[in-house]
């Protein structure tokens, strides 16, 4: 049987190992209320809401004790909810209209959640999802509901796939069943993925469609940390998962505890590890995850759902609310990285038939001064303004040493440019994602003021192999070494032009490999959020002379598979 391989968004922490279970949940709809609603009387009807009412807001009080500050501040807004005005009015006036209490309370929900998702804001939006949420609460106690029965009596070693599960859902399974879950929709910092991350379920969002369509049972490894979903695995996938696995559940609790905490290794090399952020609902996670600063700050969001671009004043306030949330620590803001897998509806980005090579990242800044020259500006800005310990500007998709050039006599125009670069408030780097940076790292390193390894595309560039393309994905593998080896080659160049160089892709959110980076040479890391605390604990547990050794045996390796073999070795003599 061959294995598939499904790539998503990495939500939450941790491998799960067991067998499918796809889950369509019937969906919340008037109509699907039978003949009961006929002849009701209002007010039993309205005692036995208030009485839902009563027992669901002491559900939320028990689950908001028991929870952690951030996911007990969720359950508190949903308590709001459950008390407003708006909804309960609103079942009354169902109620007297003659229908049941259930009927009552799912017309009135789902009349809010969708005037609250009309409004056509992000803020909104979410805000509907919650309704939807308390909605399926007092349903839950109205009619004894078979979804939360369903979701509490999943078999054992449940890899649960569906399209999208809400806080409520997540709340009735049971972690002793469900081994992690796998979604189409959701994001990592929706309230979902927050409340996974509490109760130690991996979980993976933004799979694509065809997952729902997978037959039940079938054998699936979900890895919450590089966002893969594995059907039918080979038996060397299986081991090495399953290895991974046990090794992650003993580290974690030990892990989180000491998330706040500085990661210094074995021999007394801080290491920071940062955060990578790629949009504003990314924030509340990233700033408690523990993270040192923000180690790459994907500023496409910033265009999303827009049909003009953000102009300096408005980039400014994006990027000073992601500061305030880090304070004193160090902030790295990419230039709009445009084109590849990130086209924009209202930019002008040409049909091209390889994107991937075309006019992508500061290619494409070049093309479009102005976009270039409005964004620098806010950044200089920022770095007057900010209240963290320094702003680093990220060059994305540099291929040429002229590249680097140019956006430095761009940034050499913005007023003040050159004396906050001076004092270090403002460092300029450069994404070291293409092949040919990475060979010539040695002559971009006396331009710029940092490096920093994108893992994502270094891979994919390196083997010439499509990232977003399941059917190649897998070979675009940072462990591979020739990856690996223009790696070492950039961070030689870092060393002898004495300047930082940094890790962004998604391979260093595997702790497994921190002590390969660390002996590679690389001396920060940065991570996604639910990462952090894992990498810290890792760090922590690496001995950087020893991890010297490892990276040079890796180095001469021929094969991915023979890198993690060593890695596996390292890791039994833990
Ligand atoms: C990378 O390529 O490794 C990277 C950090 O950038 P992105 O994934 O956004 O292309
Ligand atoms: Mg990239």
């Amino acid at each position: 049987m061959t294995t598939q391989i499904f790539s998503g968004l990495p939500a939450s922490p941790g491998i799960g190992l067991g067998h499918t279970y796809i889950y369509r949940p019937r969906t919340l709809l008037p109509q699907l209320l039978g003949p009961e609603d006929a002849q009701a009387a209002p007010q039993e009807e309205w005692e036995r809401f208030l009485e839902a009412r009563a027992q669901v807001d002491q559900e939320l009080v028990r689950l908001a004790e028991r929870a952690d500050a951030m996911v007990a501040e969720i359950f508190l807004v949903h308590r709001e909810i459950l008390h407003d005005k708006t909804l309960s009015q609103a079942v009354r006036r169902h109620i007297q209209a003659g229908l049941h209490a259930t009927a009552a309370t799912q017309q009135a929900i789902v009349e809010l959640a969708q005037s609250l998702a009309e409004l056509g804001d992000e803020y909104f939006a979410s805000r509907s999802a919650d309704v939807r949420d308390v909605g399926q609460r007092l349903l839950a106690h109205l009619s004894k509901d078979s979804r939360a029965h369903a979701l509490a009596h999943l078999p054992r070693n449940t890899v649960l796939i569906a399209e999208e599960l809400t806080a409520f859902d997540i709340t009735h399974l049971s972690p002793d069943h469900v081994v992690g879950i796998g979604l189409l929709n959701s994001a990592p910092t929706a309230h979902t993925a927050i409340l996974a991350r509490s109760l130690g379920l991996p979980m993976v969002c933004g799979l694509s469609p065809e997952v729902l369509q997978l037959p039940f049972g079938r054998l699936a490894i979900l890895d919450g940390i590089q966002g893969r979903l594995f059907v039918d695995p080979d038996q060397e996938t299986l081991e090495s998962y399953q290895d991974t696995r046990d090794r992650l559940r003993r580290f974690r609790v030990r892990a989180e505890e000491h998330a706040q905490e500085p990661a210094i290794t074995l021999d007394r090399i801080p290491v920071p590890v940062q955060v990578n952020i790629n949009n504003r609902q990314d924030l509340l996670t990233a700033s408690g995850s523990g993270a040192d600063g923000v180690g790459l700050l994907r500023t496409e969001y910033l265009l999303r759902d827009r049909d003009a671009l953000p102009d300096a004043q408005e980039q400014l306030a994006a990027y000073l609310e992601v500061a305030r949330h880090f304070p004193n620590r160090p902030l790295t803001v990419r230039l709009l990285d445009l084109g590849g897998d990130k086209p924009l509806a209202f930019l002008p980005v040409p049909q091209e038939p390889n994107p991937f090579l075309g006019l992508r990242g500061i290619r494409y800044l070049l093309h479009h001064p102005e976009i270039l020259r409005t964004q620098l500006e806010a950044l200089v800005r920022l770095a007057v303004e900010a209240p963290v310990s320094q702003v680093r500007i990220l060059i994305p998709m540099v291929s040429k040493v002229s590249e680097v050039r140019r956006t430095l006599a761009a940034l050499a125009e913005m007023p003040r440019a050159q004396e906050l670069r001076r004092s270090g408030r403002l460092r300029l780097g450069v994404l070291v994602e293409v092949p040919s940076a990475a060979v010539l790292a040695d002559k971009l390193a006396p331009l710029v003021d940092f490096l920093s390894i994108g893992t994502n595309d270094l891979a994919q560039y390196m083997l010439a192999a499509d990232r977003s393309n399941s059917a190649v994905a897998a070979l675009a593998s940072a462990m591979d070494p020739s990856v690996l080896r223009v790696m070492a080659q950039t961070v030689q160049a870092g060393q002898v032009h004495e300047i930082p160089v940094a890790i962004c892709g998604e391979f260093a959110s595997d702790p497994s490999v921190v002590p390969l980076l660390l002996g590679l040479g690389i001396g920060e890391l940065s991570v996604v959020a639910p990462a952090v605390a894992l990498v810290k604990h890792a760090v922590r547990q690496t001995h950087v002379a020893q991890a010297r050794r490892l990276a040079e045996q890796a180095l001469r390796c021929a094969r991915a598979q023979e890198v993690h073999r060593l890695l596996e070795r390292i890791r039994a003599q833990q």
